[in-house]
This record gives structure tokens, sequence and C-alpha cells, in this order.
């Protein structure tokens, strides 16, 4: 059974893009058939995994939802390519924001990543959509697409700030187009061990959310920072880095919270 995981939280910079790159090259190593999805039409995480020019690229991710729009059959051998580390990768680019204007007034615009999900999930363990930092159309189409969300949540002072709004849009979703939608869980990242603030902040969270917590807490590392710009997942740009141990620690985690639920 495929798990289908929006990474998701409005607020950019978090480190979401980072965590679907490594936590889905993580799932890749313990053997698990995973798509990552770039739902960003800035296409970090199309950057992030080696493909410098995005905006240059023929077929991405709004080609296959025009696809689905337009009811015709979805380009996937041209679209999805397939990394060397054994994820495949939806790349996307500007042209996605295109789409997402042009969906407001599209029929059950909602549910357009979800009818192209569906004809993929098959093919795969673990699907992971990277969402872009707002919670518009296309944040909702993933979520709607979505078994469970993802939260990365930064350690820094202001970490709480529109974190009631993302869960309201997560309940809203549950409520109309999605009810089996779960939070999977939040992932701390950017912790910083020698100060006060990311523990606190951690102790914040908690005590505010009633949700799950990875014991996983993703550190601050400056081999995480770097590899992004070198177009390499940390597995291949610094194996032995603490981010590095630290993704493979998450993605252990995800897998044993089992799959489809
Ligand atoms: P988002 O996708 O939420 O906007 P990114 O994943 O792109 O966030 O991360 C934002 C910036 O922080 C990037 O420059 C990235 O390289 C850096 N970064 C992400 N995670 C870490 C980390 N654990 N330690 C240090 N830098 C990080
Ligand atoms: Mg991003």
């Amino acid at each position: 059974m495929c798990k289908v995981i929006a990474v998701s939280n409005q607020k950019g910079g978090v480190g979401k893009t980072v965590s679907c790159v490594n936590l889905g090259i993580g799932l890749a190593q313990e053997g698990k058939k995973v798509l990552l999805i770039d739902g960003d039409p800035q296409g970090s995480l199309t950057i992030s995994l080696g493909y410098e020019e995005p905006d240059e690229m023929e077929y991405s991710l709004a080609t296959l939802m025009m696809n689905i729009v337009n009811d015709e059959k979805m380009n996937i051998e041209k679209t999805i390519l397939h990394h060397k580390e054994g994820v495949d990768l939806i790349p996307a680019n500007i042209e996605l924001s295109a789409i997402e204007v042009s969906l407001v007034n599209a029929m059950s615009r909602e549910l357009i990543l979800r009818s192209m999900v569906e004809k993929l999930r098959d093919f795969y363990d673990f699907i992971i959509i990277d969402c872009p930092p707002a919670l518009g159309m296309l944040t909702v189409n993933a979520m709607t697409a979505a078994n469970t969300v993802i939260v990365p949540i930064q350690c820094e002072f202001y970490a709480l700030d529109g974190l009631t709004q993302l869960i309201y849009t997560i309940e809203l979703i549950q409520k109309s187009l999605n009810p089996d939608l779960t939070i999977e869980g939040v992932v701390f990242t950017m912790y910083d061990a020698r100060t006060n603030l990311s523990l606190q902040v951690v102790e914040n969270v908690k005590s505010y959310l009633n949700q799950n917590i990875y014991k996983t807490i993703i550190p601050r590392n400056v081999r995480l920072a770097e590899a992004p710009s070198h177009g390499l997942p940390i597995n291949l740009y610094d194996p032995r880095s603490s981010g590095a141990e630290s993704y493979d620690l998450l993605a252990e985690e995800v897998i044993e919270n089992g799959g489809e639920n």
C-alpha cells in the first residue's frame, strides 16, 4: 500500500524541501519505492536534486495537472525523472503558478492532484509532496491528495506563529475534501543544542500541539544547508554529517509508523 505524505507549513525556510529530499532518499535506501512531487513553483526540490534549470524543463507537474484538467492521457514517461539515488521525481517550475491561477475557475479544482496521484500510487510505497509556503490552491490540492501531513517546525522564536492556521486548514480539508487525512507528525528542524531557545521551542510546541511528534530531531547542520546548492542529497554530499544521520533516523521512524492508515 502506498502512503501519500504532504510536507507542509506555510512558513518559508522551515526545512520542508530539505526534509522531502532527504526523507525521500532515506526511504529509498531502506528499499522503498519513492516518488517525490515538487509542489512549489520555485522548483527548489527539483534544483536540490541536481536539475539546475527547472524553468527550462518542458514537462513538469504543471503538464500532468493540465493533462488531468483536460482529461487527456498523462505524459508520465516524459515527466517523471529517475534520480540515480533511487527516487523518482515530478519536477516543478514557474508554470505551476500559472496552473494555480487557472485552477481558480476550474471544476473540482481541489481534486486535480488527487486524480493524478490516484493513477500513480500503485507503483510506489511512498509519495511525498513538497508544498509551497502558502495555504493556497496548491497546498489544498496536496492535502486533498494525501493520506497524511508532515509538518516541519523550525526551532526558532516564531515557530508557533501560523501553526493554528495550518491546523485549521488541515481540519477544514478533513471536514470537506478528505475526511481520512491525518497529521503524521511534527518534525523539529534546525535544532541547535547550544541554545536554550531551541529547547524552549520544542517544549512549547509539545505543550501546545496535541499531535504526534517525531523522536528524531533534525539539528542545524551546515552540511544540510550547503547540499542543495550542489544539487546533492545529504547522503551523497556528506554521509557522515549529523544531518545525514538524522534524516536516516527520520526515515526509519516514518517506516515504523507503518503504511497507509
Ligand atoms: P522550506 O522548503 O520550508 O522553504 P528549505 O528546506 O528550503 O525550507 O530550507 C530553508 C533553508 O534552510 C535552505 O537554505 C536550507 O538549505 C536550510 N536548511 C534546511 N534545513 C537545515 C538544517 N537542518 N540545518 C541547516 N540549514 C538547513
Ligand atoms: Mg521549499
